[in-house]
Formats: structure tokens, C-alpha cells, sequence
């Protein structure tokens, strides 16, 4: 009983302010995957308004143009029917005519269940505000009242958002942005929760999988705790994680006070386990860093188009460096096992022919239209921010510890983002202002860093730089034959720029049918590895259907396997303030 009583204690209950806007959602045939919208706008008396659908969600960079799925809409005063026309593609003008009580029902078609869109079926629902609520943008700052009716027999509802004292299914979020940064699970999930870092953290686990709850409260708490330690506190007094277990499911999306993850049902044993702790420590870390410590183009959002960023390398990148070195101060990975990521994700990045066509920041910026819009060139175009982001992030961890002769780490830098901009100044940070905490923390000018590493696409001395930490670098070219392509039932999906196939003519959707007059059959490296480089591969190809032959010389692969090596026992104190465990 006592502890009951703490949890109602702590609950964000909230005291009823006016509030001009509030909603009311249901899914009264849920098994159609439609909500049912009713909008009501009180004491806003105006000729006309203009309610809009966001066009992304934040934390994923995409325009995914949420108004597609709206249909039906219809306003009301005293119960009769207002016009109501549509003026762009997400907005609608309401003719109010200063009506102080204007009724807006709308259907919403729901039926993508990723963590960032909106999904209702016969055994649950899962939104995110941004493909549910529309908004009047100079009502935005103003308190939003939410209602939920759930479905039938459907009993639970988990989100973050601040309940109503004394009303069930009833919230009222401060403004619209914390609104639509609350997704919502409704149904009859596995609830459980736990406390940790001094904060009450609800767990809701929808679908089967192989989870032991006992296990997950010991194993979350301690990333929790390694979370909290980098910034020294932590801002919330609760958290809701929304956990969907499915046959297909990977990812993520933070929030401020919650984070929905998609995982495999079977993600909770063994290797894949740990994974899933790193998901786990991913989102919690961006409760921090980019919902707090953001880029200034990130918050307040401008819902109705591309919030173009330069920084998702520090959001994405460092949270992508954190989310495996915390585990290792967890004690969840050995030191070996946390090197051996560092280094897979290195030769990884320093393969990839894009490393060396975009800067990291260019990355960032272009998140809306190249990584989130791949095609089949971006291999040979692109590089992702989340993992040459984490490989900027380790450099500088170390390039800190060193300069400040094991005084400092990175973990300095985001707490003087965090305290600095967000709880002193409360707003985002320039490029310019980021580059400056980095010269702050490590004492370092970093105007060549950012010219070769973050603007530029040059190469990171990791001989150097993993030296200070008393570990060697070795690399290893491949210099075996190879087409240098990816493929799929013989079907090329995928030719890498510089490579044998790539010199010799080979396009993307062309199947490879023979090598050498030999039928192939999905063994296509079998006929490539009994060559030698310089020898001719004469291949018979299908291209749209037209039978042809080419004849070109085989190539070395000439990839570079990047190893780190711990040469002594003895841990210099530069190793030691980057890998301890607490
Ligand atoms: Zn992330």
C-alpha cells in the first residue's frame, strides 16, 4: 500500500488550466485501422483558423506527409456544419465565424507500426501525436487536453503525458510540442516498473517475446545509471518505455520523457540481448542529448517543413558512440568485446567508397533527402552520421583525455552542452557554439579538426591516436580478386565505385546468368575466388532482358581491415580514464 501511494504521489497529476484546444480519440472499429479525431476549439473567435497536420516527426528526418492518411474532416458550431476548405497540402482553413465553440472530427488511417508513425489494429493501438493531432499554429504554446476512449475491453494506456487529477484516460499536455513528443500504447500490454537513478521508469511490452522482467529491471537500471552518471542528473521524475516485440522489428525513437523501441521477440537471450541494451542505452542517452542538448535548428520545431542541421553527427554520432561504451561501463561488455566493436565500426566506415565523397556534416544537413531517400548509389555517395559520428566522438574522447592528461573525457563536454545551453540559457547550440565547447573542455584549438574531419573527409591518424591510450593500430589490405558488387539471386543490387565491375561496365539490376561459360547459381564467388587479379571474367548478363556478354580483368578487393591491439598489461592513465568500469 505504501508504495502505491508513493507511485500516486509522483505521478504527474496536473491541476486543470483553460485550454483552447483538446481532443478527443477513438477506435471504435480498430480492426479497419482508423482513429477518429474530434478537435474541439473553445474561445478562439476568429473569422477563419487554419489547423495543420505536421509533415515529420521529430528524430526522424524525413517529410512524411501525415496528411495523406486524413480523411473526412468536418467542422461544427452548435451542431451545424461550417465550411471547411483545404488550402495546401496540410492545412485547412475553418470558417469559424467567430464562433467561441467549433467542433473538427476526422478520421485518420493508421496501419504502419514503425516506432515514429501511427498503427491500430484488433489487438492494439500505438500512435505518435504528429499523424493524429493537427494544430493551430498561434495555439501551439497554449495547454492541449487529450481524452482517450479505448477500445472495448482494452484496459491500459502507457505514455508519458501528464494525467489529468482524478480522470481517467484524460491528460493535458503543457504545450504541443510535449503533446506530440508523447506516444501513446493502448491496449492490454505487460506492464512492469523500476526504479533507478532516482527516477520511476513504467515499462510496456506489447507482444510475445522472451523476456524476463526480473532480468530487464536489473539490466535497464544499470543503463540507466550509466546514463545518468555522464551528465550528472537526470531531468525526469518518470519514464515510459513503450516496447513492441514482433518478428520484424528494429529501432527506435527518443523522446523527452519516453522512447518507443521495436525489437525481435526473441531479442532477449544471448548475443541479441545485447543489442537490445544497446537500444535501450541509445534512446535513454538522446533523453539528454538531442531532446535537451540539441542543435538550435532542433526545438522549437517547425512542423511544417525539412529543420535542416549540420549537427546529427553529435545527436546521432556521439548517442551511437555512447550506446556501446556504456555498456561496457556497465559491465555489460568486456573490454575486448568493446574494442572490437571501435574497430568493426572503423573498417566498416573506412571501406565505405562515401567516407570519402561527403563530410559528416554535409551528411547531417542532408539527412532529409539522402539518409533517409537511399538508392542504390548512396553506398558510393553517402556516409551514415550515426556511425562516423561515433568514430568523430571516440577520436575526441581520446584527443580530451589526452590533452588534459587524463583529467577529462568527452563525457565533460556534454555536461557543459547540458548545463550550459539547456538548463542555463534553455535553447540549442550553433556548430560554431559546439566547436567552442570542444576547444573549452580540452584546451585544444579545433578550427583544423573540423576542416579535415567534420567539413572535410580526411582520414583520422588512428595510430596516433589510439597510441595515446597505448594501443596499436594494424591494418590488413585485401588484395584477393573480387567484382566488388552486392548481389541478390544473381541480381546486382549494388556495384561499389572503383571496382572491378564498376570499371568494367556492370549496372545495378543486371543478372549475372554465366562466368566463363559456367551457369551460375547464387555461387557467383566461387568462380570469383579461383581466380587471380588481372585475370579476364567474361560474363553472360541479362540487362532488361536482352542477353549480352562483357570481358573485363578482375581487380583486388583492396579493403582495409582496421585491428586494434592492447600491447601491454600496463594500463597507461589515458586508457584508464576511457575504459573503466565503475
Ligand atoms: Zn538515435
Amino acid at each position: 500500500m505504501k508504495k502505491i501511494a508513493l507511485i500516486l504521489f509522483l505521478i504527474p497529476t496536473i491541476l486543470i488550466h483553460a485550454s483552447n484546444i483538446s481532443y478527443e480519440i477513438s477506435t471504435p472499429e480498430p480492426h479497419t485501422h482508423y482513429y477518429n479525431v474530434k478537435m474541439t476549439v473553445t474561445d478562439y473567435q476568429k473569422d477563419y483558423f487554419d489547423i495543420q497536420m505536421p509533415v515529420w516527426s521529430p528524430g526522424s528526418y524525413l517529410v512524411r506527409e501525415f496528411a495523406k492518411s486524413v480523411e473526412g474532416l468536418e467542422s461544427k458550431t452548435n451542431n451545424k456544419t461550417i465550411k471547411s476548405e483545404k488550402i495546401n497540402k496540410n492545412t485547412w482553413r475553418i470558417h469559424s465565424n467567430k464562433s467561441n465553440n467549433v467542433v473538427i472530427n476526422y478520421k485518420v488511417y493508421a496501419f504502419e507500426l514503425s516506432v515514429r508513425t501511427s498503427f491500430v489494429d484488433a489487438s492494439h493501438a500505438y500512435f505518435n501525436g504528429t499523424s493524429i493531432f493537427m494544430y493551430i499554429n498561434e495555439l501551439k504554446n497554449t495547454p492541449h487536453d487529450l481524452k482517450i476512449i479505448p477500445f472495448k475491453d482494452w484496459k491500459k494506456i502507457s505514455t508519458s503525458l501528464p494525467k489529468v487529477e482524478g480522470k481517467e484516460f484524460q491528460y493535458q499536455a503543457p504545450n504541443y510540442d510535449i503533446l506530440v513528443d508523447s506516444p501513446v500504447e493502448i491496449g492490454n500490454q505487460e506492464t512492469f516498473d523500476f526504479t533507478a537513478s532516482g527516477v520511476i521508469h513504467h515499462v510496456a511490452m506489447y507482444g510475445k517475446g522472451n523476456y524476463d522482467i526480473e532480468k530487464l529491471k536489473v539490466d535497464m537500471s544499470k543503463i540507466v545509471k550509466a546514463c545518468t552518471d555522464v551528465f550528472g542528473e537526470n531531468p525526469n521524475k518518470e519514464y515510459t518505455f513503450i516496447i513492441h516485440n514482433l518478428t520484424n522489428g528494429s529501432g527506435g525513437l527518443e523522446h523527452l520523457s519516453s522512447t518507443t523501441l521495436q525489437v525481435n521477440r526473441w531479442t532477449y537471450e544471448g548475443s541479441r540481448y545485447k543489442g537490445f541494451l544497446s537500444l535501450v542505452a541509445h534512446e535513454y542517452f538522446h533523453l539528454w542529448n538531442v531532446k535537451r542538448v540539441r542543435p538550435v535548428e532542433l526545438g522549437p520545431f517547425d512542423y511544417n517543413s525539412e529543420n535542416y542541421t549540420s549537427l546529427l553527427w553529435v545527436m546521432e554520432g556521439f548517442t551511437s558512440y555512447y550506446d556501446e561504451l556504456l555498456l561496457y561501463r556497465a559491465g555489460v561488455y568486456s573490454e575486448k568485446e568493446i574494442i572490437n566493436k571501435f574497430q568493426g565500426t572503423i573498417s566498416r566506415i573506412e571501406n565505405q567508397p562515401g567516407n570519402k565523397v561527403q563530410p559528416v556534416a554535409h551528411a547531417s544537413f542532408d539527412a532529409w533527402i539522402k539518409a533517409y531517400r537511399p538508392n542504390e548509389n548512396s553506398y558510393n555517395t553517402t556516409v551514415s552520421y550515426y556511425p562516423k559520428g561515433a568514430i568523430v566522438a571516440n577520436m575526441l574522447d581520446l584527443m580530451i583525455i589526452n590533452s588534459t592528461k587524463g583529467k577529462k573525457n568527452l563525457d565533460q563536454v556534454m555536461q557543459y552542452l547540458y548545463s550550459e545551453f539547456y538548463k542555463k540559457q534553455d535553447r540549442g547550440f550553433t556548430s560554431s557554439e559546439m566547436k567552442s565547447a570542444l576547444e573549452k573542455v580540452s584546451g585544444l584549438n579545433m578550427d583544423d579538426f573540423f576542416k579535415k574531419y567534420i567539413n572535410g573527409t580526411e582520414t583520422f591518424d588512428y595510430s596516433t591516436l589510439f597510441g595515446y591510450a597505448g594501443l596499436s593500430v594494424e591494418t590488413t589490405v585485401n588484395k584477393d580478386p573480387s567484382l566488388g558488387i552486392s548481389e541478390s539471386n544473381n541480381k546486382i543490387r549494388r556495384v561499389n565505385r572503383g571496382s572491378s565491375a564498376y570499371v568494367g561496365g556492370l549496372n545495378v539490376n543486371d543478372e549475372i546468368l554465366a562466368i566463363d561459360g559456367y551457369r551460375v547459381n547464387g555461387n557467383i564467388n566461387d568462380f570469383i575466388d579461383a581466380k587471380k587479379v588481372g585475370d579476364n571474367v567474361k560474363l553472360l548478363i541479362s540487362r532488361d532482358n536482352i542477353i549480352q556478354t562483357m570481358t573485363f580483368p578482375l581487380l583486388e578487393k583492396g579493403t582495409t581491415s582496421y585491428f586494434i591491439f592492447n600491447d601491454t598489461d600496463k594500463r597507461n592513465n589515458i586508457h584508464q580514464k576511457w575504459l573503466s568500469q565503475k
